[in-house]
């Protein structure tokens, strides 16, 4: 998945949010059109709508409004989410395979990079906020949408999201384009951060990072993968394994953040 930052300089209130709780996922309702289409559409129309990202027809992501700033899309769950909506060949509101590969890959990104459970309220539908039918092929066709009564859909998609991010249910197959997030990682290797500040957190399920560490060599401290696809760490290969793990462990990084070394 390849994103392509082309920023809103219109309906764009350039606030940041104050926290984000939750990934909310939409339709465009405008089936055939492309991501770029949708994109210049927010940039041109006198409407207020815009959108974080777009997700494309052949999976291309675009990046409309930097995800930590506000957009105009979800109604009152603005202030609190990050917003996707997503491109879809007809009325059915079906996504195409690569759509749908791109979705769950950058919504898992996006859970991981803001410390939420896909499936404990930290992906929600537009359907969720205010009743709309959005996206279309996640809202049951009971309530208008293309999902089964029990929401097939929605939760394989969930689920989806989770395994892509090495949580939750391991059963379900993982789309292809993740397979280049490694969760294999073994006690004692040196990997190496390679952003200028990682996240630390605490525990493996804090939703908020504790502090920052530099870019540099790390040690995976027992190759336990923990929850929201954490692994422990410690900056001295001889703590690695050591008790009480409290004094030897640094704190909790993303599987994301991590390079070989
Ligand atoms: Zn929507």
């Amino acid at each position: 998945m390849t994103i392509t930052n082309n920023y809103l300089t219109h309906n764009r209130p350039y606030t940041k949010r104050a926290k984000t709780t939750a990934i909310a996922v939409h339709w465009v309702g405008n089936p055939g059109t492309s991501a770029i289409n949708n994109r210049n559409y927010f940039q041109t129309t006198d409407r207020s709508v815009s959108s974080n990202y777009i997700v494309g027809l052949q999976g291309e992501v675009i990046c409309c409004i930097p995800d930590a700033e506000m957009s105009w899309c979800t109604n009152q769950a603005n202030s609190y989410t990050v917003s996707i909506e997503t491109c879809h060949p007809d009325w059915t509101g079906a996504f195409g395979s690569r759509t749908y590969a791109s979705l769950v890959e950058l919504t898992g990104q996006l859970c991981k990079k803001y410390g939420l459970n896909p499936q404990k309220g930290g992906v929600i539908r537009h359907y969720d906020v205010t009743g709309k039918v959005c996206p279309k092929w996640f809202v049951p066709a009971s309530k208008g949408g293309s999902d089964t009564a029990d929401g097939a859909h929605w939760k394989k998609f969930l689920s989806d999201v989770a395994a892509a991010m090495g949580i939750g249910n391991a059963a379900v197959s993982k789309p292809a384009s993740t397979n280049t997030l490694r969760y294999d990682w073994k006690q004692g290797q040196a990997v190496r951060l390679y952003k200028t500040k990682t996240q630390l957190f605490s525990s493996d399920t804090a939703a908020k990072a504790s502090g920052t560490l530099p870019a540099g060599t790390y040690y995976i401290y027992d190759g336990k993968q923990c929850k929201l696809g954490r692994f422990r760490i410690t900056t001295r290969k001889e703590y690695c394994g050591k008790t009480p793990a409290g004094k030897y462990v640094t704190g909790y990084v993303s599987v994301d953040n991590f390079r070989e070394i």
